[in-house]
């Protein structure tokens, strides 16, 4: 491809609003442009990646046996309605209605619209397992959408559904993809880990996450030595038990504005360790005020209190300081004695205090000497945070943190959506059986953001090989010069010739705004021909390391056609 015909849409400077180097780039090396907030034009250069990162995904989905289709992004109401999750489903999803007021959602997933497909063209069990897969273009109304392709309102996902006659076959399928997962992201070329995840709103039985290691990560990923790894809201950790104390007997205490857990500690001399702290909140499914307890130096970990609720994550909200007054509560002072009318929630290391401090429920007055049981009773469970140094659920070593970008998650589904929309086949005595299903996402446009977040320096962006949307580019120093016009033709041939994927940059412009545009795009070898072309020497550099040697132009037309020739 010859420069002077290419769309090079670089520009020196990004939007202010893009503050990761993913989108930096992106928009800097000209390979996206935002049309509205989450949404975005893929130029050629952008396009060209994304379709290599789309293609080794759908070779392994291939391989691993599963099947591709497309479907509509267009999903009517009546499925949703049917699993259920109309809904469910909350702000993200996109709704509208055609000129007939049929309803209708822009698909966030395609659970219902797999499901429907394989109910109406599979029948005998003999067809099954089976596993289908698209890439496709998703809609979710994103609350905050930000980091350029990381969260978009648009997005590209590959996404997989299985379906299988029991769970044993479940469990086959589910490693098929969590293996090809792992195959897609080292060809990938991200540096991730496998996480212990929850089933949020797709809900079932069993999920792991696929975390792109990385400080601009949404995720926390709780790890440990062991080889224990888990999404921040999943993980468990071993409750912390502090030292046993005789019972002390209850009392009433006044605290004239001492609301909060730091006031507190400095006010009574304690430790925040030793205070409970009641977090209220409203189930609004179930219009019930829900109280959570957990110790004073811990966060509430919602994600838990939403499963152990059954209901969905936009369904909680915190209680107004009305509905804590209905209750017979007031803020600042809340407390799980003598409280009546809410759901008590006690995280278990709340039931291992003693004579801990909580609220009276009375303004301006705390409780002492509170003891779980004697005191109180709730459902106990583990509702709190867990974090750096707690213990490890698995062998009690300490527990580490570290952030991830999340780029794909398998789930096991179970009969979640099959039961209700009716997916079944007929088992050896002729009985109807509802398939038990997994699904599979990777989240593309994410992934390709990923590969930037790990593949960058303060040139730009530096591509891997596979991926990059040209493999080599030919940089003459003087395209009117006859030497280095014939070295660079020649070069340029000869690599073409050799399916090498390379730019000759025949534009009218300085040396050094060339090689600036190209180590931002990140071509993987960029060659430059000059003053030594009568002598068929020319400079190669490798855009990685940023290595540059002077070669015979037949020996740096080779590394880059052997090394070519090798891409996985
Ligand atoms: P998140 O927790 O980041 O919102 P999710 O768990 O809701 O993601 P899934 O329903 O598991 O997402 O979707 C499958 C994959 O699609 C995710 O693993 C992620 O890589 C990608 N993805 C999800 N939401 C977005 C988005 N708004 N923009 C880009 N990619 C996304
Ligand atoms: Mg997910």
């Amino acid at each position: 491809m010859k420069a002077s015909k290419m769309l090079i849409a670089t520009l020196k400077e990004a939007p202010n609003e893009a503050i990761i180097a993913s989108h930096i780039l992106l928009i800097r090396a000209g390979m996206i442009r935002k049309l509205v907030s989450g949404v975005y034009n893929y130029l050629p250069l952008g396009l060209r990646t994304l379709n290599k990162v789309e293609a080794i995904i759908r070779e392994e989905m291939d391989n691993a046996g599963s099947l591709e289709i497309l479907s509509s992004a267009m999903q009517p109401k009546e499925f949703w309605e049917e699993s259920g999750r109309w809904q469910k489903y909350g702000p993200e999803l996109i709704r509208f209605k055609d000129r007939n007021d049929r309803e209708f959602c822009l698909g966030p997933t395609h659970e219902e619209i797999f499901t429907d497909l394989v109910r109406n063209e599979i029948k005998s069990r003999k067809s099954l397992p089976i596993n289908l897969y698209q890439i496709q273009t998703k809609y979710r109304d994103e609350l905050r959408p930000r980091f350029g392709l990381m969260r978009g309102r648009e997005f590209i996902m590959k996404d997989a559904y299985s379906f299988d006659v029991d769970e044993e076959g479940l469990a086959k399928s589910y490693d098929i993809m969590y293996k090809a997962y792992e195959r897609i992201f080292t060809r990938l070329n991200i540096n991730y880990k496998i996480v212990l995840a929850d089933t949020g709103a797709i809900g079932g039985s069993g999920s792991h996450q696929f975390m792109a290691v990385s400080d601009v990560g949404e995720s926390d990923i709780i790890y440990c030595e062991c080889g224990y790894a888990a999404d921040q809201e999943k993980a468990s950790s071993k409750p912390n038990e502090l030292e046993k104390e005789e019972l002390k007997d209850l009392q009433k205490i006044a605290t004239p504005n001492q609301k909060t857990i730091e006031e507190l500690e400095k006010f009574l001399n304690v430790n925040a360790n030793k205070i409970i702290k009641a977090v209220s909140y409203v189930d609004t499914t179930n219009n019930q005020v829900v109280v959570v307890l957990v110790r004073g130096d811990r966060e509430v970990n919602e994600i838990k209190v939403v499963n152990k609720l059954n209901i969905a994550e936009h369904e909680l909200r915190f209680a107004r300081n009305d509905e804590i007054i209905n209750v017979g509560s007031i803020d600042g002072f809340i407390g799980p004695v003598n409280l009546k009318n809410v759901r008590l929630l006690v995280d278990e290391e709340v039931t291992l205090l003693s004579n801990a401090v909580c609220g009276s429920n009375e303004k301006d007055y705390h409780l002492i000497n509170v003891n779980y049981n004697r005191d109180f009773t709730g459902e106990v469970g583990e509702f709190r945070k867990t974090v750096a140094n707690d213990i490890c659920p698995v062998c009690g070593r300490k527990l580490k943190l570290e952030r991830g970008i999340e780029v794909g998650q398998i789930f096991k589904l179970g009969t979640k959506y099959s039961k209700p929309m009716h997916c079944n086949y007929q088992d050896d005595s002729g009985k109807e059986q509802p398939m038990v299903m997994g699904c599979y996402g990777i989240g593309v446009t994410r992934t390709l953001s990923s590969i930037i977040e790990q593949h960058h320096d303060e040139f730009g962006i530096k591509w891997p090989l596979n991926v990059a949307p040209y493999h080599a580019v030919i940089v003459p120093i003087n395209y009117d010069d006859e030497n280095m016009k014939k070295g660079s033709d020649y070069l340029y041939e000869k690599l073409k010739e050799a399916k090498v994927e390379v730019i000759l940059d025949d534009r009218d412009a300085k040396p050094g705004f060339k090689f600036k545009d190209w180590e931002l795009i990140g071509i993987p070898y960029i060659i430059t021909v000059g003053r030594r072309a009568n002598e068929d020497i020319c400079e190669f550099k490798v855009r990685e390391t940023m290595i540059k040697e002077e070669l015979p132009f037949d020996e740096a037309a080779n590394i880059v056609i052997e090394a070519v020739r090798n891409i996985k």
